[in-house]
Parts: structure tokens; sequence; C-alpha cells
């Protein structure tokens, strides 16, 4: 079985409308997410001093994962010294991860800030890690329309979790 075929097939992000539509409604996703304390439920990896990794759920690739600051803001200068660090930290941690259970040959990391920058929820920061494979824009295109298999990224989340409880200092 040829195990990069497999997670190729669970490409999508159909939904992003929806997603920013529900967000409206019931106010900030990442504020009630690090307020909740139900990891397992909101997808989330790994809680910082001062932000927190968990998954997109309305991801481009498998294993696509964010890292959010606790505070609420959308300005890059209003995140500290210590946060940004943490943010970067993590985000080395989480690319190592990725290289070592999705076999992620390259990457985009990276944030979406204002609306006209593409922005799905523009009030609270978050960076970006896709995981990306040789090839996998070929793929794209064709499975953008594939249904979201929400027990796919429990399975991710559920091989990830343990590598990021492993992760200590910053
Ligand atoms: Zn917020």
């Amino acid at each position: 079985m040829n195990g990069k075929k497999l997670q190729m097939n669970r490409l999508w992000a159909p939904w992003r409308m929806e997603y920013i539509q529900m967000n409206k409604d019931t106010g900030c996703v990442f504020c009630m997410k690090s307020k909740s304390i139900d990891d397992e439920s909101n997808l989330i990896l790994y809680r910082g001093n001062e932000s927190f990794i968990l998954f997109n759920l309305y991801p481009y690739t498998n294993g696509h994962l964010m890292i959010s600051p606790y505070k609420h803001t959308s300005d890059t200068n209003e995140i500290s010294d210590d946060c940004n660090k943490e943010i970067m930290f993590f985000a080395n941690q989480s690319m190592n991860i990725l290289k070592i259970c999705l076999n992620a040959e390259g990457f985009n990391f990276g944030a979406n800030l204002g609306k006209c920058g593409g922005a799905g929820i523009e009030d609270h920061l978050h960076y970006h890690i896709v995981p990306r494979w040789r090839g996998d824009t070929n793929f794209m295109p064709v499975l953008g329309g594939t249904k979201v298999v929400v027990e796919g990224l429990k399975d991710t989340w559920n091989k990830l979790k343990p590598h990021f409880e492993k992760i200590t200092g910053n």
C-alpha cells in the first residue's frame, strides 16, 4: 500500500466559506478553542506558554497545522518577543514532526494578514504550516471537491500527538 497516496486522498478544502460564516456567528474560533479544555475534540496538539498548535479543520493538505497566539489580535506588532520566539520554535518542531510522521517533503509556512491577504479569520493571528509532497499540486485541483473525512483528521491527530507531547523547552 502506498501510504503517501492514501494521504493524498485526504486533500480537501471545500468548506472554507462555511467556516468563515460559522465563525461570525459563534465568536472567535481561536479564543474559543484555546479556552476549552477538550484538546481532543478541538484537535489541539500542543499548548505553550504564549501560543498553541492545532489542526486546521479545513486543510489544504493532510497535516495542515496552525500555530496561534493566545492573545486575540490581528496585529503582528502586538505579539511579544517571547511569543514570536515560541511560535518559531513550534514551527520548527512541527515541521520536524511532520517530516517524520507524514514524510513531508516541503512546507508552506506563513500567515495571511487582513482580508485582502486572504485571511479566513482575520481578527486572530495564526500561522499556517502546510506539509507538501512532490507532485501534490497535480492532485489538488482534482481532489478539491473531495468530501471532508473528519476521521482522517482524527487519525492524523492521534499519530502526531505523542510526538508533540515530547516537545520540551523553547
Ligand atoms: Zn481570538
